[in-house]
C-alpha cells in the first residue's frame, strides 16, 4: 500500500505519486521571523517533519525547502519599534527558530532561503509578470497582479469568481487580507520612509521597493526547484489552513502565470489549527505559547512530538496542561521502554516478540499512508510496548529484527523522552535525538578505560554533532568533529536515510 494524502486543491484524499519516481520536492513555508514562532506554528512544521520523515523511510529522496520570511509588513513593523534594522532584528529570530526547531527534533530543511538573498529572482519573475501583461504598475509606485488576468484565481480557496469580478478594479497592497477583500494584490511595494529607515528597500527597474509576501514564496521555490532538480512544479507544497488564502493562492497565480504550467504543486497539504485551553492563541487572549515557553517548563520534546501526533493533522488540536502533562508520561514510558528493549538485545527474534514487531510495522505503515494517520500509528506504538513490555516480563530478548523495528517507528516520530537515547550505543536512529543538553560538556575525546560499547556512543554522538553541523552548513565544526573521530580511530559515514553511522578503522598491524 502506498501513501494517499488529501490534496486541498481537490478536497480529496489521493494516491501520492511523485513528478520524478523516487524523488520528491516539498516547499514548506517557514516562519516570519519577527519574533519567536509560537507553538500552533510548530504544529504545523510538525506535521510537515512527519510527512517528511514518512516520505524518507517510504524509500524517497525528498528535497525539503523551508523559507525564513524576513522581509514583511510584521518583520518591517517589528525592526521600527525595536529602533533596530531589519537585519539585526530578524538574525536573532533565526537563531532562536533553529534551536526551537533542533530542540522540536525538527529535520532541517535541505535548503534554508531567505527572502532578502533572493530579491533578484523576486525582480526577474515581477519582470516578467509585467511583461506578459499579468502584473502592472499602479498610481502608488507599487507592482499588482491583475487576477482578472488569471482566470483560475480562487480555484484552491473555492473563491466565487463572480464576487471577485465586482471588486476587481480594487487592489490591496497589505500582506494579509480576508477573502472578501480579494482583489489585484501586490508584487512589489514602493519604498516609504520607513521601509528605508531600516534597510527593507532595494532598486528594481519598475521602482525602488521591497516584495510583497507572496511573491517571495514563488520566487524561492522556482529558483531553488530549477537549480536542484531541472523542473518548475512542486510535489508537495504544505503550510497551515490560514495560508490557504491568500498566500496560497497569490503563489499559485504568480507562478503559474510566471512557467506557464497548470500547476505550482501538485499535492496542496494543509495543517489545522492549533488551541490553547479552547481558545485560539492570540495576542488579545494573552495566551500565546513558544516552544522555548514549553522548553523552560521542563516539557519533553518527545512528549510534545506525542501531544501533536495523537491528534490528526487535519484536525483542530487543543492544547491544555493537562493533556500535556499526560504526553508527558506516556513519553517517559516509552522512553523507558526504549532503554529495556535495546538493552536486553539478544542474537535472534523470538516468534512472540517478532510477531509484534511485524504488526508494529504493518499498523503503523498503513496508518501513516492513510492520509498521515499519526493517532493510529501512535496507538500501534503503545500496542507494542505492551506487549514487548509483556514479552521481556517473562524473561524472552527481542533480536535485531525487533529492534530494528522499533527504531524505524521511532525515528519517523521522535516521541520519546529524551535523556535515555545515548545509553543506546547500537541505534542510530535513537542516538540522533540527542542533541543540545551534552553539547557543551561532552567530552572531545573518550573517556580513559571506557569499553566497546560506550566508545561506540561517544563516537556517534558526535557523528548526530557532525550531522547537525552539515545542517547549519557549518562546515569547519563539520571537518573538526570527523578529525575529533579520526583521531579516536573512527570513521563517519553519512547513510542515505538521514541517520549516520561510525565504524572503527582497522589499526594498521
Ligand atoms: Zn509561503
Amino acid at each position: 500500500m502506498s501513501l494517499r494524502l488529501y490534496n486541498t486543491l481537490s478536497r480529496q484524499v489521493e494516491e501520492f505519486a511523485p513528478l520524478q519516481p523516487g524523488r520528491v520536492s516539498i516547499y514548506t513555508c517557514g516562519p516570519t521571523i519577527y519574533n519567536y514562532a509560537h507553538i500552533g506554528n510548530f504544529r504545523t512544521f510538525l506535521f510537515e517533519d512527519l510527512l517528511r520523515r514518512w516520505l524518507e523511510a517510504s524509500g524517497y529522496d525528498v528535497f525539503h525547502i523551508m523559507n525564513l520570511t524576513d522581509v514583511d509588513d510584521r518583520t518591517i513593523a517589528a525592526a521600527r519599534e525595536k529602533g533596530l534594522s531589519l537585519r539585526q532584528h530578524v538574525d536573532q529570530f533565526a537563531t532562536a527558530f533553529e534551536e526551537d526547531r533542533d530542540w522540536l527534533r525538527i529535520l532541517p530543511a535541505d535548503e534554508q532561503p531567505r527572502a532578502t538573498e533572493y530579491i533578484p529572482a523576486m525582480i526577474c519573475l515581477i519582470d516578467a509578470l509585467m511583461q506578459r501583461g499579468f502584473a502592472y504598475l499602479g498610481d502608488d509606485g507599487s507592482v499588482y497582479f491583475s487576477i482578472a488576468k488569471f482566470p483560475a484565481y480562487g480555484r484552491l480557496s473555492r473563491l466565487d469568481l463572480r464576487e471577485l469580478k465586482a471588486g476587481a478594479s480594487e487592489r490591496v497592497s497589505s500582506d494579509e487580507y480576508a477573502k472578501e477583500d480579494a482583489r489585484d494584490f501586490v508584487l512589489w511595494k514602493a519604498a516609504r520612509a520607513e521601509d528605508e529607515a531600516v534597510g527593507a528597500a532595494w532598486d528594481a527597474p519598475f521602482g525602488r521597493g521591497r516584495p510583497g509576501w507572496h511573491i517571495e514564496c514563488s520566487a524561492m521555490a522556482l529558483e531553488l526547484l530549477r537549480q536542484h532538480l531541472g523542473v518548475d512544479v512542486l510535489d508537495i507544497h504544505a503550510g497551515g489552513v490560514d495560508l490557504i488564502f491568500p498566500h496560497h493562492e497569490d503563489e499559485i497565480a504568480q507562478s503559474c502565470a510566471y512557467t506557464g504550467k497548470e500547476q505550482f504543486a501538485r499535492y496542496w497539504v494543509h495543517g489545522e489549527f492549533l488551541n490553547i485551553r479552547g481558545e485560539k492563541m492570540s495576542k488579545r487572549f494573552g495566551n500565546i505559547t513558544t516552544a522555548r515557553d514549553l522548553r523552560q517548563d521542563g516539557v519533553d520534546p518527545g512528549a510534545v512530538r506525542l501531544l501533536m501526533f495523537q491528534t490528526h493533522y487535519r484536525q483542530k488540536l487543543d492544547l491544555t496542561d493537562e493533556g500535556l502533562a499526560a504526553t508527558q508520561k506516556a513519553s517517559s514510558r516509552l522512553g523507558e521502554f526504549q532503554k529495556r528493549l535495546t538493552e536486553a538485545m539478544g542474537a535472534a527474534d523470538p516468534p512472540r516478540l517478532s510477531q509484534a514487531a511485524n504488526r508494529l510495522r504493518s499498523d503503523a505503515g498503513m496508518a501513516l499512508n492513510d492520509d498521515l494517520n499519526a493517532p493510529r500509528a501512535v496507538a500501534a506504538v503503545f500496542t507494542f510496548m505492551n506487549e514487548a513490555n509483556a514479552a521481556l516480563d517473562s524473561g524472552e530478548r527481542p533480536g535485531p529484527e525487533t529492534v530494528s523495528t522499533w527504531q524505524w517507528i521511532e525515528g519517523v516520530l521522535g516521541v520519546t523522552s529524551r535523556g535515555m537515547v545515548l545509553n543506546v550505543p547500537t541505534g542510530t536512529e535513537a542516538g540522533r535525538w540527542n542533541q543540545a543538553e551534552t553539547a557543551n560538556v561532552y567530552p572531545e575525546a573518550p573517556p580513559d578505560g571506557s569499553s566497546e560499547e560506550q566508545q561506540k556512543a561517544w563516537a556517534l554522538h558526535w557523528a548526530l554533532r557532525r550531522r547537525q553541523a552539515k545542517g547549519a552548513r557549518d562546515y569547519p565544526e563539520a571537518d573538526r568533529i570527523r578529525g575529533l573521530l579520526r583521531s579516536a580511530g573512527w570513521e563517519v559515514r553519512d547513510a542515505k536515510d538521514g541517520s549516520v553511522e561510525v565504524v572503527l578503522i582497522p589499526r594498521a598491524s
